[in-house]
C-alpha cells in the first residue's frame, strides 16, 4: 500500500537490532485517518472472505483493529496479556515469546468471545518472527474457530514469520513488506 510505505519512509526511524520505530503515526501517536485507509484496503483485499470477527492482541494492535472492525461492521476481540491465568477453564490461552522484550508471556481470550462459528481476520501492527501470530492462531484452533486471514500493517520480510505462516497455508496480507533496513543510513527498501 503506497500511502503506508510513503509514511514509513517519511516518519519511520530504523533502530539498532532491526527495529523500526513508527511511534509518530502507529505505535504511540496514532494517525486514525491512515488507519481508515488501511482498513479500506483490507476490506478490498478480503472482499471474497466470509469474516465475522476481527481479532488482535494488546496493546498496539487494538487501535488499528478497532478501525478495521468499524470498516467491516464486525466485533473485535483482543487477546489480553495475562499476569496470572485463571484455571477455571473459562479462557483459551497461549504462550508467546517476545523478541523485542526477550521474555515469554501468556495471552488469554475468554471462551465467551471466540468459538466454533467464528471466521476470524487477525490484525496486527508488525509481523517479525511470527510468535505473536502463532499464539493467536493457536487460540483460534483451541476454540475451533477458522482463521480466514491475517492482515499485517508492516511485515519485516527479512524475518521468517510471514514465510512460516504462509507455508502453513495461512493467508497473510501485509500492507508493507520491508525487504531490508539499515540502521546506519536509515535506508528502508520494500519488497
Ligand atoms: P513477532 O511475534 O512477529 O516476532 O513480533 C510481533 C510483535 O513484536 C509486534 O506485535 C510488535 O509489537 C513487535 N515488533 C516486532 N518488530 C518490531 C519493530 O521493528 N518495530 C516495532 N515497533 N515493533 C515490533
Amino acid at each position: 500500500m503506497e500511502l503506508l510505505k510513503k509514511r514509513i519512509i517519511e516518519d519511520g526511524v530504523v533502530k539498532p537490532g532491526k527495529v523500526l520505530k513508527v511511534d509518530s503515526f502507529l505505535n504511540h501517536q496514532m494517525d486514525v485517518a491512515l488507519f481508515q485507509e488501511m482498513a479500506r484496503e483490507w476490506k478490498r483485499r478480503f472482499a471474497d472472505a466470509d469474516i465475522n470477527k476481527i481479532m488482535t492482541i494488546e496493546a498496539s494492535g487494538i487501535g488499528i483493529a478497532a478501525v478495521v472492525a468499524a470498516e467491516f461492521g464486525l466485533p473485535v476481540v483482543f487477546a489480553k496479556k495475562a499476569h496470572s491465568i485463571n484455571l477455571d477453564g473459562s479462557v483459551y490461552t497461549s504462550k508467546i515469546h517476545s523478541y523485542t522484550h526477550q521474555r515469554d508471556y501468556d495471552v488469554i481470550v475468554s471462551k465467551k468471545y471466540i468459538g466454533k462459528t467464528d471466521r476470524v481476520l487477525i490484525i496486527d501492527d508488525f509481523l517479525a518472527n511470527g510468535c505473536a501470530m502463532d499464539g493467536l492462531v493457536e487460540i483460534c484452533e483451541q476454540a475451533g474457530a477458522e482463521v480466514v486471514g491475517i492482515g499485517i500493517a508492516i511485515e519485516k520480510g527479512f524475518q521468517q514469520g510471514g514465510a512460516e505462516l504462509r507455508a502453513r497455508g495461512l493467508r497473510v496480507d501485509s500492507l508493507a513488506i520491508i525487504e531490508s533496513m539499515d540502521d546506519q543510513t536509515g535506508e528502508i527498501s520494500f519488497r
